[in-house]
């Protein structure tokens, strides 16, 4: 039996199963949960969806959104079995790792290559787009119903983590997944809006602030920006806003590695995603420093002020793009 089919097999056997994904949750996280979760209500399986943090404005017109809770509310029944998506270890479930009962199975899907099969059934794709291409797949190997909630929320799964189909991780599949999407009743142009082009005005702001911070090296194959809990403040917004903003240095001309700076208020740590163009592993570059992702895009959490993040990161940025 296929991995997909062993899955499958799983969750049609639970009563009840608890569905998750990695802190900070993002398109292909929130579009993949929900998608699953339809599959799994259409074969008779209750679901709870549970997160570390809330859903970021963007993602709250995707179908099903409403049902998604935190875990510092707890679980609202017990379940006989966990799914995580999109989470390359345990610990990026962060909280929600203390609503999970010991006992319970946990399965694995994830397109992370560095994810450490952490459950005790793992479906791990470093080939593939996203989890949601993931998902497409798993619903076509069990000859699941393709409802359009469900093609919905797996092609914003998609279009969110394959940037509009500008990364390297885009392939021909993508693009016959996304076709297979659209004739199941995904509204790319509808989607589309909702997540790119209804920006509030102090999302606006505060990228604004964050590029007046724009600084480069070595002749800005390296560019960077920061957001500071005080920018934050100014705007009144969140790190929610922010899942793009790294976008903005890595696609200055010329940048082969583009990085974003994020102060997390109060407790002394700087969330630093980052993103190469060339062939610079920052898989490699964030796994130093406890982090992890993909070899084009990772992410990791460092110790300390915002000055001491920048030299410590991109001294090793530096020493990676010289070693080439
Ligand atoms: P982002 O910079 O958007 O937070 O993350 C970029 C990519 O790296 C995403 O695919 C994300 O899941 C992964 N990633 C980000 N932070 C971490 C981390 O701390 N650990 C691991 N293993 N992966 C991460
Ligand atoms: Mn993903």
């Amino acid at each position: 039996m296929g991995i997909e089919k062993e899955i499958w097999a799983e969750i049609k056997a639970a009563k009840r199963i608890l569905i998750t994904a990695h802190e900070r949750v993002d398109g292909d996280g929130i579009g993949s949960e929900l998608a699953l979760r339809q599959m799994a209500l259409e074969a008779g399986v209750e679901v709870e969806i549970v997160n570390d943090g809330e859903v970021p404005a963007t993602y709250r017109f995707l179908p099903g959104v409403e049902t998604v809770r935190v875990a510092a509310g707890g679980l609202e029944k017990p379940v006989d079995l966990v799914v995580s998506l999109d989470s390359a270890t345990r610990q990026r479930l962060r909280s929600v790792n203390d609503i999970i009962q010991p006992e319970v199975r946990i399965v694995n899907i994830d397109h992370h290559i560095s994810n450490t099969n952490f459950g005790d059934l793992n479906w791990v794709d470093g080939e593939a787009s996203s989890t949601g291409e993931m998902l497409f797949a798993f619903a076509r190997a069990n000859d699941l119903n393709l409802s359009p909630e469900i093609a919905t929320c797996l092609y914003a799964a998609i279009i969110t983590d394959t940037g509009r189909f500008c990364y390297s991780n885009t392939q021909p599949k993508t693009h016959r997944v996304i076709a297979e999407l659209i004739e199941a009743g995904a509204r790319p142009s509808e989607i589309s809006r909702r997540i790119y082009r209804e920006e509030r005005l102090n999302v606006l702001n505060l990228k604004r602030l964050a590029t007046a911070t724009l600084d480069f090296r070595l002749n800005g194959a390296i560019a960077w920006m920061d957001v500071t809990a005080d920018m934050h403040r100014q705007t009144e917004t969140d790190y929610l806003d922010t899942q793009d903003f790294v976008d903005i240095p890595k696609s200055i001309k010329g940048a082969k590695v583009g990085l974003l700076f994020r102060e997390i208020a109060g407790d002394g740590r700087i969330r630093v995603s980052l993103r190469s163009e060339g062939h610079v592993d920052v898989n490699r570059i964030a796994e130093k420093f406890g982090g992890g992702g993909h070899i084009r895009a990772a992410g990791c959490t460092v110790e300390g002020t915002l000055a001491e993040a920048h030299e410590k990161v991109l001294a090793e940025v530096v020493k990676a793009m010289e070693s080439q």
